[in-house]
């Protein structure tokens, strides 16, 4: 302060001072600016290094990501409040702390305590990253994974290099992740135990994973079968059953689909499956695999396999029935130009219809089995070969050179039925009428039911012709078949009319040529076509119920003919049919039938034909044994054309034979015939049987029968059957040489034939 007085005092001093004060003032106003300066831009970075900080902050706690910087010091220079809260810490204790002093335990993923230095991968000097386990506040199963990514950066703070370490919870990802490994597991537990079958499938279609079931199915293991080409193991004819629908699928057009395709077992077994096929996608909707569960459909297959194949054979024979038969027939007459390609045979067998009655059903359903392994022998694969109903078959025929094809069949039917069969004790000789049809403009026109009725007209033709044959159908047949199916249409309501009626052939004994009985025959007294023969109608009745009614009404005309009859000591045969037999009441019909006529049971005989002969403890059998045991005499007719043993022919209920007329026609002329004749009449008196002779035309016949000891004889050299009014009518001349006119007192029928053997 006296430095200033004296400046104003002294004028050079005073100069001095001014510029001393002058330069002070100006460096005190250099210096306030220069700190002024200072001040604000020093507010300015603090600003603007809060604003950063703010920014910072935002952002840190904006992230997923927790973040912790560690100085080369050790000491925690930054921790966001996403780290804190991940590592379970406080985050204001934390900050400036020692990383030594945190007190945290962490492990690894293995759950091995790890250092934290470690752990953080402070000592790395390159980027890494690891999963740690930071326990949580809630006990020892509260433990929180967290992954660590760690970078050192060198041109840190003036701390020197630190580490940024970010941190983010994967505790959801991982709970994911085992979850996704959890239900991995429990997928392929379940595929590995699942009962059907379950394969997973790569993009080539190349088996990755297959489960037990499924290597079962296959024959297989489930080792052999991984990495293998799905396709190796399918049936070479369903191989690319799955194609189309697997390129829809990995196209997008569909999400799974269904086939049914046939695999071959390592066995070479063909087994069919049900396959299920859906594609798994990646997330981002890339095809990945295909997911194949497989079901063993052969069951099932073959079960409807079975019901098809039911549905168009015949159970018992294995042959085709009616409607496959009659689609393949339409088929073939479907294809162009089927005339002299197409042909059919209508096969029936010939007197079948009693086979089963005389032998039972069992030797019925064998003798079919028999005859349509003929059949199919016959055929030869030619044709195909059907059932179509009780003793009927068609074979329908394609061959270039069908009518030679079609005559071949026939012939190798008949020479193949040639052979008879063993039933029981028996040989039986089966035959069949065959009729056979080309296809032609007719038929084509009216298709399979045309060619078909065509060929069966023909067959009927070969039955009225004789049977055991073969026709070909030709036009003029069509009207006779019609004939026939009228007839036998007819036929019901006749013998409810009592349009079938019998007609008497006198039998006599030939030595006094005295009349001692009449065989019924029966006639159709048909009201347009007038008298028909037996031949005419008896082959239309197929229905056995049909056989029975008619037989009913002739044993009531037979009995009131005996009642009311020209005599009352003869006797009356009756024809039955072993149908009419097979009725478990006939016995019971006829023994009624003689007490309501007061007959005596001598006087009604039944004519069984030797073809007819039965086995033993059949139906048949013991109707007869019943008739038998009544008294009713029982006459075999058309002896010696059988083929019975004599034994059985002797524990037959039996009282007499009538020798068929095929010998009686040769005689004497016929050496064969009359040595037949000699030698069956001795078997038959031997047996103790009452013998008649039929078909007796001429005198020398007579004469010859009656010398080999044939007692009775009948045939038109004593007069033809006729109806009842006619024998009535008969002139007493006549009558008295043929017919005994008045019975002697005690004599009974049984006297005048001895037809009971005991
Ligand atoms: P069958 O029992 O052998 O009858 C004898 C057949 O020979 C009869 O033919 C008869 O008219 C015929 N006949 C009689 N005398 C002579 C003769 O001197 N010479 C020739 N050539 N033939 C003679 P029909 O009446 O046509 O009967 C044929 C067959 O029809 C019978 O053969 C019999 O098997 C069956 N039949 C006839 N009536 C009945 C019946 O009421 N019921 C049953 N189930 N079948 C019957
Ligand atoms: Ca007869
Ligand atoms: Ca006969």
């Amino acid at each position: 302060m006296g430095g200033v007085v004296e400046a104003i005092t002294e004028p050079a001093v005073a100069w001095t001072g001014t510029i001393t004060v002058l330069v002070l003032a100006f460096f005190a106003l250099f210096f306030f600016w220069r700190s002024r300066r200072a001040r604000i831009a020093r507010d300015q970075v603090m600003a603007r290094e809060r604003k950063l900080q703010r920014q910072f902050e935002a952002v840190m706690s904006s992230t997923r990501d927790g973040i912790l910087i560690v100085t080369q010091t050790d000491e925690i220079a930054l921790l966001s409040d996403v780290a804190a809260n991940v590592l379970s810490i406080d985050r204001e204790e934390a900050v400036g702390k020692p990383l030594s002093r945190l007190g945290m335990r962490v492990v690894d993923d293995r759950m091995r305590p790890l250092l934290l230095r470690e752990a953080f991968g402070i000592d790395s000097n390159d980027l890494t990253s690891r999963i740690i386990g930071v326990p949580g506040r809630r006990g020892a199963d509260d433990i929180r994974w967290v992954q660590v990514r760690a970078r050192v950066v060198e041109d840190g703070l003036d701390d020197g290099p630190v580490t940024i370490v970010t941190i983010m919870d994967t505790s959801g990802l991982r709970e994911a992740a085992e979850a996704i490994s959890r239900s991995d597991a429990q997928f392929r537990k379940a595929m590995e135990n699942a009962p059907s079958g379950m394969a997973l499938v790569d993009l080539e279609w190349r088996l990755m994973e297959v489960n037990r079931a499924f290597a079962e199915m296959m024959g297989s293991t489930v080792s052999a079968l991984r990495s293998v080409p799905f396709s190796s193991l399918s049936h070479p004819q369903d191989l690319h059953a799955e194609q189309d629908q697997l390129e829809r699928l990995y196209s997008g057009a569909q999400n799974r689909f269904n086939v049914e395709k046939r695999y071959v077992k390592a066995d070479g077994n063909v087994v069919w499956a049900q396959l299920d096929v859906g594609l798994v996608r990646h997330a981002g909707g890339a095809p990945d695999h295909y997911v194949v569960q497989l079901r063993d459909s052969t069951d099932d297959r073959m079960h409807s396999e079975i019901l098809a194949h039911r549905a168009m054979h015949d159970p018992l024979t294995g042959l085709a029935n009616r409607t496959l038969m009659q689609e393949v027939l339409q088929e073939l007459l479907d294809q162009p130009d089927p005339e002299s390609r197409v042909g059919v045979l209508a096969i029936d067998l010939d007197g079948f219809k009693g086979l089963n009655d005389r032998f039972g059903h069992a030797t019925g359903d064998n003798a079919l089995v028999h005859v349509a392994g003929v059949l199919r022998a016959a055929a030869g694969g030619r044709g195909t070969v059907s059932r179509i109903g009780g003793d009927e078959f068609v074979i329908v025929v394609q061959d270039p050179d069908c009518s030679k094809a079609l005559y071949d069949i026939a012939g190798a039917i008949h020479e193949g039925l040639r052979r008879p069969i063993q039933v029981k004790r028996h040989q039986v000789a089966l035959h069949a009428s065959v009729g056979i049809a080309m296809a032609d403009g007719e038929t084509v026109d009216g298709g399979a039911p045309a060619l078909l009725s065509a060929a069966d007209s023909a067959m009927y033709r070969a039955k009225s012709l004789g049977k055991s044959r073969t026709e070909v159908y030709e036009p003029s047949m069509r009207a006779a078949s019609e004939r026939h199916t009228g007839l036998a249409a007819e036929l019901v309501d006749a013998i409810e009319r009592g349009d079938l009626v019998l007609h008497y052939q006198p039998i006599l004994e030939l030595r006094t040529r005295t009349v001692v009985g009449y065989e019924a025959l029966v006639r159709w007294q048909h009201p347009t076509r007038g008298l028909l023969l037996p031949a005419s109608f008896l082959p239309l009745i197929d229905d056995r119920n049909l056989a029975v009614a008619l037989g009913m009404s002739l044993v009531e005309q037979a009995a009131s003919f005996l009642a009311n009859g020209p005599s009352q000591t003869t006797w009356v045969s009756i024809n039955v049919s072993a149908d009419q037999l097979g009725d478990s009441e006939f016995a019971d019909k006829v023994l009624s039938a003689i007490g309501r006529y007061h007959l005596s049971p001598q006087r009604l005989v039944v004519e069984l034909t030797e073809a007819s002969l039965v086995a033993p403890n059949t139906r048949i059998r013991h109707e007869l044994t019943e008739l038998r045991n009544a008294g009713v005499p029982i006459l075999l007719d058309d002896f010696g054309t059988g083929v019975s043993p004599l034994s059985y022919l002797r524990d037959l209920p039996v009282s007499g034979v009538k020798l068929d007329m095929s010998f009686v026609a040769g005689i004497p002329e016929d050496p064969a015939g009359a040595r037949v004749s000699r030698a069956l009449g001795a078997l038959a008196r031997e047996l103790g049987l009452a013998t008649i002779a039929e078909g007796i035309e001429n005198e020398d016949q007579a004469q010859f029968l009656a010398d080999c000891g044939w007692r009775y004889g009948q045939g038109w050299l004593f007069g033809v059957a006729q109806p009842v009014g006619a024998l009535r009518e008969s002139t007493p001349e006549y009558t008295s040489s043929l017919i005994d006119p008045r019975p002697t007192e005690g004599e009974s029928a049984q006297d005048a034939m001895r037809l009971n053997r005991d």
